[in-house]
């Protein structure tokens, strides 16, 4: 299957969920596969460890009981000295560590049969008619076609496309403070906290895991500013305290237009700007992505042009969830836009908010989510007035 001059049908940059999905899923196709990851496995990640029902249901695998922790079956909103909390009676997320769980889904690429070479950067890539040359801290390696699952901050991206503007990414500061499992079951039990106004145009929020807590803030950068202070301040007003590092890192705002392709490269997962503009959920669409990469590689018919098969990729990707990214970040423009006032009937009235848990849970598309939102708000916000 591969070309005469190329080893490899697909090499992956990166072993997150996007890089490590695009290679098993290659490996179960028979592509010959290549995956370079620059870190040495497992690797620390910054990240909420929150993994949406619909992304859980992407992976052709079970996970096993001891990586994943307490499952999310509702959330309390707050805003102002105000709350809700909503149950469902259906689970949101599963909570993950995702060290533990990118090392074990690189582990289930390799069962495959693909190559992994890890603690290896890529630095560059040469395209030309008939393959592409990955260059390496320590080597260089020839393919059919590469995906470039690198994550938000990656270089190889800039091949493809400028870089990011500071409206298109959202910044976001985590901190894990462990508490022990009876402490964190009696205070969060099964429950998210999300705490509006502590960012603008974001939230603060809290995830239960095992023993531990994953505290964060976000929100779209172009309005961040002193972010450790913000995270410092609001884990003192929770009474909490986090004797690890804040690690801040970047997700992309999903629903922008990206150019995510050439001829024989394709970009997945954050590479690609594929999160949540709400919900800074990006596991979900590294996954898909990822699959949808191999599948179009291990779909190209001889002789067909590499441009059809890049095509291919970025067609499904429209296909499945561009219009879901897109209809995310109207709802969060609608959400965190409105002077407050989404807030305000968020950590008011437990119907909203319920409306907008149905997204994590999968139960409910984001422009469902934005449409129902966007009728109801001004009456909710005349509601909450007379309150
Ligand atoms: C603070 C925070 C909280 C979040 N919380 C959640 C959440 O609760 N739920 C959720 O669904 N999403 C969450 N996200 C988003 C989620 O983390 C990302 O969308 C997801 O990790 C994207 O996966 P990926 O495989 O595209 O990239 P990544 O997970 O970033 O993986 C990229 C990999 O590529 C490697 N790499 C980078 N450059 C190179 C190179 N040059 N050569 C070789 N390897 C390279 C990196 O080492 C890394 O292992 C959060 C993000 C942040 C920042």
């Amino acid at each position: 299957m591969a070309h005469a001059s190329s080893a490899y049908d697909l090499i992956v940059v990166g072993g997150g969920p996007a890089g490590s999905s695009a290679a098993r899923r290659a490996g179960l196709l028979g592509l010959r596969t290549l995956l370079v990851e620059k870190e040495a496995f497992p690797r620390y990640k910054a990240c909420g460890g929150a993994l949406s029902e619909p992304a859980r249901r992407l992976l052709d695998f079970e996970l096993p009981a001891e990586l994943c922790g307490p499952r999310i079956l509702g959330a309390r909103a707050h805003y102002r000295g105000r709350s809700v909390e909503c149950r469902t009676p259906f689970p949101l997320a599963t909570t993950i560590a995702r060290g533990a769980f990118d090392d074990y889904l690189l582990r289930k690429a390799q069962e495959t049969g693909i190559e992994a070479k890890t603690g290896e950067r890529a630095i560059g890539f040469t395209e030309n008619a008939d393959g592409v040359e990955l260059q390496t801290s320590k080597g260089a390696y020839r393919t059919r076609f590469l995906a470039v699952g690198e994550g938000s901050q990656g270089r190889l991206v800039r091949q493809v496309r400028r870089k990011d503007r500071p409206t298109e990414f959202a910044a976001c500061l985590v901190a894990d403070v462990e508490l022990g499992e009876e402490a964190v079951t009696a205070r969060y039990g099964h429950l998210a906290d999300i705490h509006f106004g502590v960012v603008p145009l974001g939230y603060a929020w809290v995830f239960p895991h095992r023993r531990h807590l994953a505290v964060g803030v976000g929100g779209l950068s172009s309005g961040l500013h002193g972010l450790k202070e913000r995270l410092t301040g609001f884990l003192a007003a929770q009474g909490l305290r986090s004797d690890g590092p804040l690690r801040a890192h970047t997700v992309p705002v999903g629903g922008k237009r990206r150019r995510n392709a050439t001829a024989r490269v394709v970009m997945c997962g954050d590479a690609a700007g594929f999160a949540d503009a709400w919900t800074a959920e990006g596991i979900g669409y590294a996954i898909r992505s990822g699959q949808l990469a191999a599948e179009a590689v291990a779909a190209a018919a001889p002789g067909q042009a590499a441009a059809e098969t890049s095509s291919a990729y970025a067609a499904a990707c429209r296909r499945e969830f561009s219009r879901d990214l897109r209809d995310s970040l109207r709802l969060a423009t609608l959400l965190h836009g409105s002077a407050g006032l989404g807030y305000r009937v968020l950590s008011r009235s437990a119907k909203a908010l319920g409306k907008t848990l149905e997204l994590p849970a999968g139960r409910a598309a984001p422009g469902q989510v934005f449409r129902w939102l966007a009728w109801r708000l001004p009456w909710m916000v005349l509601g909450s007035l007379r309150r």
